[in-house]
């Protein structure tokens, strides 16, 4: 049984819908393309949500991954193994922090960030016990766990799963002033995404971020950065964050630290705020495991080189370009920075699903986030011409629609 059609068939009687795929059964890939099952060729312009900056099969991740499988893949935490030192320390440099805490997956790594900063906040910054609160964003996306989901503000999201976890303050994201009103003797600390993703690619104002650490430094509350999405390359950068020289507390990173290959994240931060975790009181079965650790080194070498950043800077340049000339024929605006753009379209033309479905059959793979809007996400490691080409697939898609 090979066929899209009964495969999917299959997928959606015996999987949960907790997605909605589009109607195409990948079977491999290379770089920034993809071949399904029918061997029909797709430009992935999704990079599994900013997962693949580094391109499908990355030679040198695929090295490391393969000699480190023919040689050691789990230790648990219970024992040190050959890999860990080296991507801590790695991981540490790259971020600028003095420690490293590794977990899975991106929700996992926000909960740790959350955790470490009450505990910080009890013990540090003396709150008073049970009293912590943290100050969250509007629109925020950052994982499916119940406390996550406690705090979100997409009814899909967030209704169902209750009780909550208390211990959130939501405030309009963008705005210093809201986070202002909102902080108070027990708030330890400010979460936000640099660019929210799932949002649609919400670039906060200019000087927003900066702002936003002034008011963190002033009440002593930390600064969490989750670059989840944002980080490791796909914006031009490193991190969100450099855009404006701005260093949070928390580096919360996942998705591309994994190379495409296995999950893994990691929260960084300096000793004064890491070390109030200790043995016992957090960890993870498969977080930092040698599998893990020694892709991770891989990215990270290949971030060391900067020459993602600076490709991912330069074809952003003339995705933004392009993408701003179609403003007026069926786009309404874009948003971004990077290899990485949102898109909305007239809603009059139709939903992002269906320009999504109109773009698959030009041979592009994308995705919507909200209603009307689409999000470009290419692996950093696509060429000119296939970026300047999936425009192209965009205009036409639009008038498909
Ligand atoms: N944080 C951000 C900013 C994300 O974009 C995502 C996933 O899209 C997450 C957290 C959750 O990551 P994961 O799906 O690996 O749990």
């Amino acid at each position: 049984m090979t066929s899209t059609a009964e495969l999917i068939e299959l997928s959606e009687r015996r999987s949960a819908h907790n997605y909605h795929p589009l109607p195409v059964v990948i079977r491999e890939a290379q770089g920034a393309w993809v071949t399904d099952v029918e061997g029909r060729r797709f430009l992935d312009c999704l990079s599994g949500y900013s997962s693949l900056n580094f391109g499908h099969g990355n030679p040198k991740i695929i090295e490391a991954a393969r000699e480190q499988l023919g040689r050691l893949t789990l230790t648990s935490r219970a024992f040190f193994h050959d890999q860990f030192a080296a991507f801590v320390s790695g991981l540490g440099d790259l971020t600028g922090k003095e420690m490293v805490l590794p977990m899975n997956t991106g929700a996992e790594a926000v909960e740790t960030a959350i955790k470490t900063a009450r505990k910080w906040g009890y013990e540090v910054k003396g709150v008073a016990p049970g009293q912590a609160n943290i100050i969250v964003m509007e629109d925020n996306f950052h994982g499916r766990t119940t406390t996550i989901v406690s705090f979100s503000t997409d009814p899909d999201a967030h209704e169902g799963y209750g009780p909550y976890t208390p211990g959130f303050k939501i405030v309009k994201y963008g705005s210093v002033e809201a986070i202002r009103e909102a902080v108070d003797e027990n708030t330890v600390a400010v979460l936000l995404e640099p660019i929210q993703g799932e949002a649609g690619v919400l670039v906060p104002p200019d000087g927003y971020l900066t702002q936003v650490r002034q008011l963190c430094t002033e009440n002593n509350v930390l600064m969490i950065a989750d670059e989840i999405q944002s980080g490791l390359g796909r914006t031009g950068d490193t991190f969100a964050c450099d855009h404006e020289g701005v260093v949070p507390d928390i580096y919360v990173l996942g998705k591309a630290l994994g190379g495409g290959v296995v999950p893994v994240s990691a929260i960084a931060a300096d000793t004064d705020v890491l070390g109030v975790i200790r043995p016992g009181q957090h960890g993870s079965t498969f977080g930092g495991n040698p599998l893990a650790c020694a892709v991770a080194r891989a990215v990270i070498e290949l971030l060391g080189t900067g020459e993602y950043q600076a490709r991912a800077r330069e074809l952003g340049a003339l995705l933004h370009g392009r993408l701003t000339g179609l403003v007026g024929r069926g786009v309404v605006a874009v948003r971004g920075r990077g290899l990485w753009a949102g898109v909305d379209i007239d809603p009059s033309l139709g939903t992002g699903r269906e320009l999504s479905e109109a773009l698959m059959r030009r041979g592009v793979l994308a995705k919507d986030t909200h209603g009307s809007t689409i999000r470009l996400a290419p692996p950093i490691v696509i060429s000119e011409e296939d970026l300047l080409w999936a425009v192209d697939q965009l205009a036409g898609a639009l008038e498909d629609l």
